[in-house]
């Protein structure tokens, strides 16, 4: 087995899965290895808490490419290998199980690991996280015997959890801790709407509400809130974010901590490392310059099309607008920019009739979009948040006069 390769990519997900097409379309014919610690090629992540979960479509369907794809491009797959140090000075990585593979440029692109609940229970049978295709697996195979579900997080994997196992019949209970649903993300009217659709599903939702423990012998049997009350639970899925992947890295010298900070070509402090994806620090125009780490399959993929311009001796910086979707029953999230800075939001159109969007403003430009059911709106308004427009408000509120016209 080869022991060196010139780009050696770690993280078979979204990111390195693109990093290693990108590298060949731009015509890198150096050695490639794609390196990741789950079983699988890789594939998509969206799906597994949407329809995968519900059993609408195999896992062949959501590969990223098949297994022909990387052959015939010559991009070897290291699959089930876990990379635990980096020696930068050496340019070579250790695995777990014992072997030192090295690499001309390394590409880190290992996502992160589903945030455990540091509570009594965590670790009984029927607590879940949403990460992996494993994770979800485990899910499945339970189906069959659960009724009651409780889902602790109401941020995007959980609710788009609870909207699935909603519509599997399952009874689910959703658990916040904050007093609405995506405070993290997204606006106030966008949480009213997605409360009160979930709520209008049946869903439990429980807002402002903390969790004390999970209850059971070996499995799972309830949560208890820290009020005293005991939520019923066959099934308990924990989402409640990621912790990004970075220690061996860190361990080596690169600067970071919630991620690892990259500059505007996706390279890290130490020499010849790249990083992309959901484990990458980077300073963002979209959040006023902050160090940002973006969660979403577009960043991932514009960064690792980013590094292959780096390598291959074309660069170009990264400034891809952010975009993000989100399915809950019959609903079609689509997001652009960023809104966590935004100091006012106007209402287009009317949450009642499900097709309306959050336009969000900071100093009276446009930042981000939400859009609901209403994929014109998000076409359309992503001009206004790269050109950073200032439209009149009263026309902005208005969902007959187009977006493209207000540019
Ligand atoms: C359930 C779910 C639903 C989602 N829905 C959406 C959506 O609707 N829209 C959207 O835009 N985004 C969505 N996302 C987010 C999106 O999937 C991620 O942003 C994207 O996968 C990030 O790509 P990545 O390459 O950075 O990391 P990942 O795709 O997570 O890949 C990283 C890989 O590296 C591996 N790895 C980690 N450490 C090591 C190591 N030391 N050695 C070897 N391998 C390692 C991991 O196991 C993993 O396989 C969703 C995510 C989840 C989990």
């Amino acid at each position: 087995m080869t022991d060196h390769y010139d780009i050696l990519i770690v993280g078979a997900g979204h990111g390195g899965a693109q990093a290693a097409v990108a590298l060949r379309q731009r015509k890198f014919t150096g050695t490639i290895a794609v390196l990741g610690e789950e079983p699988e090629l890789p594939y998509e992540r969206p799906p597994l808490s949407k329809d995968y979960l519900g059993g609408d479509k195999p896992f062949d369907r959501i590969l990223i490419r098949p297994a022909a794809f990387w052959a015939e491009r010559e991009i070897t797959m290291l699959s089930g290998r876990r990379v635990i140090t980096v020696d930068p000075a050496a340019h070579a990585v250790t695995t777990e199980d014992g072997a030192t593979i090295g690499y001309g440029t390394l590409i880190w692109a290992t996502g992160g690991h589903a945030r455990k609940i540091d509570c009594r229970g965590h670790d009984l049978t029927g607590v879940h996280t949403v990460r992996s295709r494993a994770d979800v697996d485990r899910m499945i195979a339970e189906l069959a015997t659960t009724t009651k579900v409780a889902v602790i997080g109401g941020g995007y994997i959980g609710l788009e959890a609870a909207a699935m196992l909603t519509k599997l019949g399952k009874q689910v209970t959703v658990i916040e801790a904050q007093d609405r649903v995506l405070a993290r993300v997204a606006g106030e009217d966008l949480s009213r709407f997605f409360q009160d659709e979930h709520r209008a599903h049946g869903v439990d939702l429980r807002l402002a509400t903390t969790v004390d423990h999970i209850e059971g012998e070996t499995r799972a049997t309830g949560v208890r809130l820290s009020s005293g009350e005991v939520i019923p639970a066959d099934m308990v899925i924990v989402g409640i974010g990621i912790i990004p992947a970075v220690a061996p890295l860190i361990d080596a010298g690169a600067k970071g901590g919630n991620g690892v900070r990259i500059d505007d070509h996706g390279l890290t402090s130490l020499p010849d490392i790249y990083a992309i994806g959901d484990c990458a620090l980077h300073a963002s125009d979209f959040a006023d310059g902050a160090a940002i780490r973006l969660e979403s399959v577009q960043n991932a993929n514009d960064m690792a099309t980013v590094v292959a311009k780096a390598i291959t001796g074309t660069p170009a910086p990264y400034d891809a607008v952010p975009w993000f979707w989100s399915h809950q029953y019959d609903i079609k999230l689509q997001t652009v920019g960023l809104s966590i800075a935004h100091d006012s939001a106007v209402l287009r159109g009317d949450p009642a009739t499900r097709s309306f969007s959050v336009v969000y403003l900071k100093e009276g430009r446009v930042i981000a979009l939400d859009c609901v059911n209403a994929t014109k709106d998000y076409v359309q308004g992503r001009a206004l948040v790269t050109g950073r427009v200032s439209p009149d408000a009263i026309a902005l509120a208005d969902p007959a006069i187009p977006l493209k016209s207000l540019g």
